[in-house]
């Protein structure tokens, strides 16, 4: 195979570093395949070009727009994810493990464009929280806003997820905003640098949005400023080199780090060797230690079972391993591939050493044996057995970084969630057991400890994700040892690249700053045509259709108290309502209200308004007596899209009487025809 030149990505030019080059070698066989490089780069002007040219680009979007161009990005991907996988065998990876990486990555993108378009506004401003009354007429009011931050995103990933790796921090970057420049690990930096050519090479992306670095950073963290961030993966002690440059620390950089962890997997104390939940761990187990040849942060590093049961688990991994058949990753038959490289196989071989000295021992796989074609980062998985978990601090500390996991018993669950704590911190804890006492004392007494954790059993495990497998919609994180940050979780992991204010003002002047309808915000009274009969590309933010009124009488009430068997006090017995502390007599049932309020405000023939899906935030403030007089007005506060053919419009619901005081408020969502 051809020697592939990496190319850095700068100011939107492909260009090769202008010497010192490194060589990539094969995971298979150690053959050079790749030179990187990135030395007369201007690491400084690459910061300048996102900030100036990238953000602002990025920022004149709305975070709709910016949803789509993702989706793009990651329909890319799957359509030339071919190219992807003929270079993912040369990291070592199975075509199982590259699925996880390529396709796993534009899931990631096309998981947050949907997100983005469902939960955040066609807008640029993300609002947080209510509106605060900090005045007696409500002149005056604070909210908290969202707005993306003017630096640059700087994404340093680690060697395991090439293309996931790369993907799972753009996609939250780019949808916040923010323009990023990447910089993947070198050992596998040719396919990340494949991935990244097919989403430069769709157009969808405005100058500057993204650049790539193939080798070193130079001087890029000398040049970082208080708008950045960087986004870190990879190991402790890198992370903490680097969140220590003295650039960090004096501009405040945002550091988000993803670090190693010692993630661990217990056996409930119900689950003996004859039920399912044994089964189903010793499979999680031999699962984890050997996909991506087990070089994933997630991966299960401590197994711990009940003392009595610890036997028949080692006998019940050890049988299992010995079905994995370690080769050459592009072969069917191989079930697990290489490590990384030759170096990744002699440190983790280093680590399984300092594991022993500890007091663990061997019981399957030797870490010296060869294992598969010559010259390959090949190992066989290693399984170690740590008797007294209490007095073997390594178990807890040291991670071998390859398919490496230390078996050890503990006496109850006490000692269990102890034992997984010892960890200092973990992206991810798991229990197999089906008693519910043992799932709620396991979470209260560990989750602090831990970003993620799961509960399998017999009624989930079909369906279940898995233990190692982060999700777009959770968070990726842990405190601690696992780095004290988090990613992805929706929504959430688009917060880190934008910058939370308290605005204070008009509603008003917030309503006109969010691109959004603020109660007490101004409305346009739409006279031209039903809101109900306007597209939703029709409808502009604060159209208000403002009702007729009718009165409510108590032929009304008792009609509505027959019809629907509702027949509280309140309604219905004039003394008894007197005679409560809230009601001066009988008064309309809420229910009753809202029904009219629909009949007051709905236009009834078909489309564009497709449906009525929910009611938010429902508040009922004044009560409405006999007599009464009851109006509507229906605001829009925010149009979002659902897809390509219908969308979500929210309406702001304030129902008033005869003397123009709140009866109820309420949002209504409606699908809508976009
Ligand atoms: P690493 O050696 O710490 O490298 C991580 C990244 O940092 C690479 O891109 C590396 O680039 C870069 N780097 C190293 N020194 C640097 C410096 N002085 N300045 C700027 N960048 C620098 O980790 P790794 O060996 O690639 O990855 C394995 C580790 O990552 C394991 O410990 C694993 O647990 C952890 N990990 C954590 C997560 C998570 O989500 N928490 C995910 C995956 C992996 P070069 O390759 O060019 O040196």
């Amino acid at each position: 195979m051809k020697t592939i030149q990496l190319l850095n990505y700068e100011r939107d030019r492909w260009i090769a570093g202008d010497g010192n080059f490194a060589d990539i070698a094969s995971a298979i066989d150690g053959s050079v395949i790749a030179r990187t490089g990135s030395s007369g780069l201007d690491f400084g002007a690459m910061l300048s070009h996102a900030r100036d040219v990238g953000g602002p680009a990025l920022r004149a979007m709305t975070f709709h727009q910016r949803a789509r161009m993702i989706k793009g990005l990651g329909l890319a991907i799957m359509e030339r994810k071919a190219e992807l996988y003929a270079l993912n065998p040369l990291t070592g990876a199975t075509r199982k493990d590259g699925w996880i990486d390529i396709e796993g990555g534009a899931m990631t993108l096309l998981s947050f464009s949907s997100k983005g378009r469902r939960e955040l506004p066609d807008a640029h401003v993300l609002l947080d929280g209510d509106v605060e009354q900090l005045s007696k007429t409500g002149s005056f009011i604070g909210q908290h806003i969202y707005t993306p931050l003017h630096g640059a995103a700087v994404h340093i990933n680690a060697f395991n997820f090439p293309v996931w790796g790369m993907l799972e921090k753009l996609a939250p970057t780019l949808l916040a905003g923010m323009p990023a420049i990447v910089k993947p690990a070198s050992s596998t930096a040719y396919l990340c640098e494949a991935a990244f050519r097919v989403m430069v090479e769709t157009g969808l992306l405005p100058p500057g949005a993204i650049q790539l670095i193939v080798g070193g950073v130079g001087d890029l963290f000398d040049h970082l400023g208080g708008q950045d961030v960087v986004s870190f993966t990879g190991s402790a002690s890198t992370a903490l080199k680097l969140k220590s440059h003295p650039v960090v620390q004096r501009e405040s950089v945002k550091f988000v780090a993803e670090q190693d962890s010692l993630n661990a997997s217990v056996l409930g104390p119900d689950a003996g060797p004859d039920t399912p939940e044994f089964d189903l761990f010793v499979k999680e187990v031999v699962n984890e230690m050997t996909v991506k040849a087990g070089q994933k942060c997630t991966a299960i590093r401590r197994a711990m079972a009940p003392a009595e049961f610890l036997d028949a688990l080692e006998g019940a991994i050890r049988d299992r391993l010995a079905k994995t058949t370690v080769g050459d990753p592009r072969e069917e038959a191989s079930r697990m591939g290489a490590l990384v490289s030759c170096a990744q196989r002699d440190d983790v071989r280093a680590q399984v050493k300092k594991l022993v000295a500890s007091g663990a021992r061997i019981v399957a796989g030797d870490p010296d044996a060869s294992a598969g074609p010559d010259g390959g980062a090949f190992m066989q998985p290693i399984l170690l057995r740590a008797d007294d978990p209490w007095h073997s601090s390594a178990v807890h500390d040291v991670e071998a970084f390859g398919p490496v996991s230390t078996i050890m018993p503990y006496r109850d669950l006490a000692d269990a969630v102890a034992l997984a704590n010892r960890g200092m911190g973990s992206l991810v804890l798991s229990l197999f057991s089906f008693s519910a006492d043992a799932a709620r004392d396991f979470i209260q007494g560990a989750a602090a400890f831990h970003g993620r954790m799961l509960v399998i059993n017999r009624d989930n495990f079909k369906e279940s994700t898995g233990h190692g497998s982060p999700l777009p919609v959770l968070v990726h994180g842990g405190p601690g040892r696992a780095g004290g940050s988090e990613e992805m979780g929706g929504i959430r992991g688009v917060k880190h690249y934008m910058q939370r204010t308290a605005i204070q003002s008009t509603p008003a002047m917030i309503a006109a700053i969010s691109e959004q309808y603020i109660p007490g915000g101004p409305k346009n009274f739409i006279t031209d045509a039903h809101p109900f009969r306007k597209r939703m590309s029709e409808l502009a933010i604060g159209d208000t259709l403002k009702t007729a009124s009718r009165i409510v009488t108590v032929a009304d009430i008792e009609h509505f108290a027959e019809f629907t068997g509702d027949n509280f006090y309140a309604h219905m017995d004039e003394e008894a309502a007197k005679a409560s502390p809230i009601f001066d007599g009988r008064v309309a049932h809420g229910y009753l209200i809202l029904s009219f309020a629909a009949g007051l405000f709905v236009d009834p023939d078909p489309g564009p308004v497709l449906a009525n899906t929910g009611l938010e935030d429902l508040r009922f403030l004044t009560p409405l007596y006999p007599g009464d007089a009851m109006r509507v007005e229906l605001t829009v506060r925010s149009k979002s899209l659902k897809s390509e053919d219908t969308g979500v419009v929210r309406w702001a619901v304030e129902i008033f009487n005869q003397k123009d005081e709140l009866v109820a408020t309420y949002d209504l969502l409606t699908e809508n025809l976009p």
